[in-house]
């Protein structure tokens, strides 16, 4: 029997680890494998793997080693962030968000608001981008956090960070109560070369396991002199934020992984931009009524958002996948259920489109080969699946009877 053909096109949800982070981890499963606490020769050498590793993310985006916290994963960073500002601060305060966040922080917030927290869901334009006027106009007296993401998951838009964080400390100046800044840099870690001071954020979420890491490990950098409060509790682990024994294998990995992704930004953009685009041509070129959300030169490369109108996205993704394509309805979290994207619907997609969006999502490790397989069977499935729809057949129809 012939194998079947597999592209890989759902990077945004989690990547291929690099077989040199896979390498690097190894000996920390088999041979180093004491716990970072413990004084003896064994927990010595863990130490010095994860204070190695902390300084190498640390150096990477322009941090202080003390300004790194591993965690389990990008969620747990997110909520460390938003809940960990909070309860330090120890009062109802109103934060400031926007309608397109990843759930880790929109459930987040959701709770904040059952809580007695005041929450502003900034809107987004049809790119997906927030108004830095809007962001402004939304500041109150008891504004205590800001939480914007870096880039977007299931478009790609990339947010104003720096010329938020520069209205920011403007306003800031005039105040007695600070306003803390987090972004969720989830989908940008790795992919566009973060420095936290050129930023001007004063908390940042990464997640291994969408720049060819491992899964399960997570970090957040929290600028030196921002209060901070744990959220889970236990031993003095991760300078008392995050207890639990550290994971050193994934540690290690993430620090590999980051080192690996950075030294090769400029080739890695280059190469995931020429794909989407040749993707998009060849859709555009070829498939009647789709519309590309997003993704224009204000959204990462790595992203390509399509409706396909008149059609189920979760039918198209069966019927890919059955052709051993992968791609994605938007956030892997959400695929399981039936509500349209919150991020298309907060665009204004018109919802019959909402309904037939995929994410395609490139990774260093696609090639043009990829990309003509999925342009060679997409065309096909989309004419099959549009030929079952009541929906296209009484558009056609209609359309046929207006032309005579
Ligand atoms: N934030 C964003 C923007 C994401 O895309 C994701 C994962 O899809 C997360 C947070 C959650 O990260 P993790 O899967 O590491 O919990």
């Amino acid at each position: 029997m012939l194998k079947q053909k597999k592209v890989y096109l759902d990077n945004s949800a989690t990547t291929i680890v690099d077989a040199e982070v896979v390498r690097e981890m190894q000996s920390y499963f088999s041979d180093i494998y004491g716990n970072a606490s413990s004084f003896h020769y064994f927990g010595r050498q863990a130490k010095m793997a994860l204070n190695s590793a902390r300084k190498k993310v640390a150096d990477i985006v322009n941090a202080e080693p003390e300004e790194i916290f591993f965690s389990g994963c990008g969620t747990e960073s997110d909520n460390i962030a938003i809940l960990g500002v909070i309860a330090a601060h120890c009062k109802k305060g109103h934060i400031i968000t926007t309608k397109i966040e990843h759930h880790a922080v929109l459930h987040t917030c959701k709770y904040l608001e059952k809580n007695g927290h005041e929450v502003t869901y900034l809107d987004v334009d049809k790119d997906g981008v927030i108004s830095v006027e809007d962001f402004k106009k939304a500041i109150k007296g008891d504004t205590l956090l800001v939480t914007i993401m870096h880039a977007n998951n299931e478009v790609g838009s990339i947010q104003p960070i720096e010329s938020v964080a520069s209205e920011l400390k403007k306003i800031n100046e005039k105040r007695k109560d600070k306003i803390y800044f987090h972004t969720d840099a989830v989908q940008t870690t790795g992919k566009i070369q973060l420095n936290v001071k050129k930023l001007g954020i004063d908390l940042l979420t990464m997640s291994a396991h969408k720049f060819n890491g491992p899964k399960g490990i997570g970090a957040i950098y929290i600028r030196k002199g921002v209060s901070v409060s744990p959220i889970t509790f236990g031993g003095h682990h991760e300078g008392e934020l995050r207890p639990g024994t550290e994971n050193i294998p994934c540690i290690v990995g993430f620090a590999k992984a980051l080192e690996i992704s950075s030294n090769r930004i400029e080739k890695y953009s280059k190469k995931v931009f020429t794909l989407r685009e040749k993707l998009k041509k060849g859709i555009l070129n070829v498939i009647p009524d789709v519309i590309i959300n997003g993704s224009g030169n204000k959204a990462v490369s790595s992203i390509l958002n399509v409706s396909f109108s008149y059609i189920e996205g979760e039918s198209l993704l069966l019927m890919l996948d059955m052709k051993g394509i992968a791609v994605s309805t938007g956030s892997a979290c959400t695929s399981a259920s039936a509500e349209p994207s919150h991020v298309l619907s907060a665009m204004r997609v018109n919802p019959i489109s909402t309904q037939g969006a995929i994410r395609f999502s490139f990774d260093y490790n696609n090639t043009e080969e990829d990309v003509d397989y999925v342009l060679e069977v997409l065309p096909k499935v989309v004419s099959n699946l549009r030929l079952m729809s009541p929906v296209w057949n009484n558009q056609k129809t209609f359309k046929n009877k207006n032309e005579n």
